[in-house]
């Protein structure tokens, strides 16, 4: 099978499409787009290569949901509206098998966020994949990183460490079979909810939001350096699953929720003089959220934890880096 045959068997879909943001999808040497007025154009790029960030037998559709669900959360944490998405995808060979699998898995989050695939590229290497996604903001409106201020809360959209937690069961397995609370834990680790309408609701609330993908201690020093600010996070205020509690010790749970990567929830901040409206929209909305902190200086950029009100040491490997 070449090539087009692949993209035509496995990325085109034969349905109408009856949006007016896509004028042309696949098939062309570009894809062309319509972005509505008085909107802004939000645009993200994330590779997943085989052994760095997935293990060479991941399920493939789990590996499809994944690699949108990354994209379309860091378009979450922006306040965005996701639309299109593109892939450059890189196999090693043509396995119908596992194209198949990863076409279902893709076209299913595709669909559940009703984004389109508008293009892509196909080639053969080392399996890995580039997806690129682009959504709209509101003209005027957006979160940012460098848009923390003094005596703002901060807060987390969900439980912490969670995703840690499942891949460290992934790669140590306590037994032959996966109990209900280690399978909550690889669920959140292998498919993660990119927290898309939290992200467009926070734009009547918030300026800033970050989304969790190094660890909650690696993304807030992101903000505390765009915003050149400091922040005091309350530990014992950290929200912790039911499931991470069931299955590892509080303080390795904290551990996690501190510095585990791939949570995909978003860290966002709060005006004082907001949080009674936010924390009643959450609840008309049945969203949790959580405030776990706030920022406290404009100045030196760091994170101060408290344990029930007194200063405990910060872990020493705050979150994950390709390069460290
Ligand atoms: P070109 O040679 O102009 O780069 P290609 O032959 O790579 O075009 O691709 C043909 C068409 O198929 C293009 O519209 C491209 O966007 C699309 N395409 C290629 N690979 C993929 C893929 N993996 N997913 C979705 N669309 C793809
Ligand atoms: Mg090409």
């Amino acid at each position: 099978m070449g090539e087009f045959d692949l993209i035509k068997q496995y990325f085109i879909r034969n349905k109408r499409l009856d949006r007016t943001d896509v004028l042309l999808a696949i098939g062309d040497d570009c894809a062309v787009t319509q972005v509505p007025a008085h909107h802004r154009l939000a645009i993200t790029t994330d590779t997943l290569v085989c052994d760095t960030h997935f293990l060479a037998d991941i399920c493939p559709a789990d590996l499809a949901y994944k690699a949108i669900a990354v994209n379309l959360s860091d378009l979450a944490a922006m306040g965005a509206t996701p639309r299109w998405v593109s892939l450059a995808l890189t196999l090693p060979k043509c396995d119908h098998h596992w194209l198949s699998l990863f076409s279902q898995g893709l076209f299913q989050i595709l669909d559940e966020y009703d984004v389109e695939l508008i293009g892509g590229d196909t080639t053969k290497g080392h399996l890995s994949l580039t997806i690129t996604a682009q959504g709209f903001i509101p003209q005027q409106q957006g979160l940012f990183r460098h848009q923390a201020k003094v005596n703002d809360l901060i807060y987390a959209s969900g439980y912490l460490g969670d995703s840690a937690a499942g891949l460290d069961l992934l790669l140590n397995p306590k037994s032959s079979e996966f109990n209900s609370a280690q399978h909550y834990l690889l669920q959140r680790h292998l498919k993660p909810t990119p927290r898309v309408t939290l992200g467009k609701l926070l734009l009547d609330y918030s300026q800033c939001a970050i989304d969790i993908s190094d660890g909650l201690l690696a993304d807030l020093s992101h903000i505390l350096s765009h915003s050149q600010c400091s922040a005091e996070i309350e530990v014992d205020k950290l929200p912790l699953s039911q499931a991470i509690q069931t299955e590892y010790s509080h303080s390795q749970a904290i551990n996690f929720a501190l510095t585990g990567g791939e949570d995909y929830e978003l860290c966002f901040t709060i005006p004082e003089n907001k949080q009674i409206d936010f924390e009643n929209m959450l609840k008309v909305q049945q969203l949790n959220c959580y405030c776990i902190g706030k920022i406290t200086s404009q100045s030196a950029e760091n994170i101060r934890l408290l344990n029930q009100g007194k200063t405990i040491p910060l872990p020493k490997q705050i979150g994950f880096d390709h390069f460290r």
